[in-house]
């Protein structure tokens, strides 16, 4: 017999060598190996860099889901989709939130704010599709949109104020437009979009969509909507757009991001609502059965009235904002959020932040957010770590300074 030898082949598929080739996926990924899962000794160094959480969690949430472990009955740990107890419970609490009457059934749950927004993507778009978005923005999209066959399309935003630059959205429009992601508030500017301009954006985005003769959707990522600063109330842009999907995750609220859960919510103004369920439900299957896990559903009703303490993320933003303003660094303050996103004292943002992980003091440069000029402070670091770092800060500010 005279076996022919097949040609050589990629031992993986086209997609994951495209994905695994953008440029900024490729940063992300680094950052990935180099900060999570450990390597670094959390107690000498000062970590700003994902939102992870560096203390114990409260008791509460603890014997919440300590107490959901316990079975009720024979189906507690059976395969689940939607519990309807926990559609009821984050409907209510998004009514409270939003005051729009959310419905049970319009509750899709799913493993945190990544398969909500994933869902969202397949549920309106198709490959080829373009799905608009703003820099700078969460380091995942671009994945994200990428994996779903769709074309990232980007904006910047405007950068004296971090709001949207609505006009760039407009002028970006194009007939193979379906889908603009707005994420307020937004890491990593920590800017909420005031009602005027999400009031703008919907009549932007019904003109366009007239224009090119096909709805354009609105992906509405509030993985942050609990967390406001300030007394301030948050506004989804869901409350003047029907055509929005909103994707929310717990990960924030209950800084606890290894615990995924979330859900994409469907406001009762959304047109043809009735033919989405099914065809979103359809998805959750076949992307993986994407539904949170038995426990977490089970607990959501009570997990649902707990929140991290956002009094004190608001105290470290207002020790950070003084201590590095008097040090010269300029930024805006956050109005929500884990962020602050801060100005380089000069261009290279890279060597920056490569100075700062030298001495210990870990942050993200503005270019993971395709935004040279900047790094990103998470302030889900504690206390200690923030005293720590402000000799760091101080002297890397002032050796910039000398170097200029
Ligand atoms: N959207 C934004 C803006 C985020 O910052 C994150 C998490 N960093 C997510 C979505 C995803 O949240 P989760 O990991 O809880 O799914």
């Amino acid at each position: 017999m005279n076996f022919q030898a097949p040609p050589p082949q990629a031992a993986v598929s086209e997609r994951a060598a495209r994905l695994a080739s953008v440029p900024s996926f490729q940063r992300v990924d680094s950052f990935i190996r180099r900060y999570l899962n450990g390597g670094q000794d959390q107690r000498t160094v000062c970590d700003f860099t994902f939102g992870n959480p560096h203390q114990m969690p409260p008791d509460r949430y603890v014997t919440t889901l300590r107490d959901a472990l316990v079975p009720r009955d024979d189906q507690w740990f059976a395969y689940k989709t939607n519990v309807g107890t926990a559609q009821e419970a984050a409907a209510q609490s998004l009514e409270r939130l939003l005051d729009v009457p959310f419905r049970t059934e319009d509750i899709f749950l799913t493993t945190g704010g990544f398969a909500a927004i994933a869902l969202a993507l397949k549920t309106v778009a198709d490959p080829g599709d373009e799905v608009i978005y703003s820099l700078p923005p969460w380091f995942l999209y671009e994945p994200l949109i990428l994996e779903a066959g769709l074309v990232p399309v980007k904006v910047k935003v405007h950068t004296a104020t971090f709001d949207l630059d609505l006009a760039a959205i407009d002028a970006a429009i194009t007939e193979r437009t379906r889908v603009v992601i707005v994420n307020s508030p937004n890491n990593p500017t920590g800017r909420i979009y005031p009602p005027e301009l999400l009031i703008r954006l919907a009549g932007l985005l019904e003109t366009a969509s007239a224009r090119i003769g096909r709805r354009i959707y609105l992906i509405s990522d509030e993985a942050y909507n609990r967390i406001v600063f300030d007394g301030a109330r948050f506004h989804s842009p869901a409350e003047y757009y029907p055509y929005t999907l909103l994707a929310y995750s717990y990960g924030k609220t209950h800084l606890s991001p290894g615990q995924r859960v979330g859900y994409l919510a469907l406001p009762p103004s959304m047109p043809r609502r009735e033919e989405m369920a099914p065809a979103i439900s359809g998805l959750q299957v076949a992307m993986g059965w994407v539904y949170p896990n038995a426990l977490l559903q089970h607990a959501l009703p009570e997990l649902e009235k707990f929140s991290i303490d956002v009094g004190q993320l608001e105290r470290r933003r207002d020790r950070l904002v003084d201590a590095l303003g008097s040090m010269g660094y300029r930024m805006l303050p956050p109005e929500g959020t884990f962020y602050l996103f801060v100005s380089t004292p000069g261009p290279d943002d890279d060597a920056f932040t490569e100075s700062l992980a030298r001495r210990g003091v870990f942050v993200f440069p503005g270019t993971l957010f395709e935004t040279p000029g900047f790094f990103r402070i998470s302030l889900t670091a504690n206390e200690d770590m923030i005293e720590r770092s402000l000799p760091t800060f101080e002297a890397a500010i002032k050796e910039s300074r000398k170097g200029t």
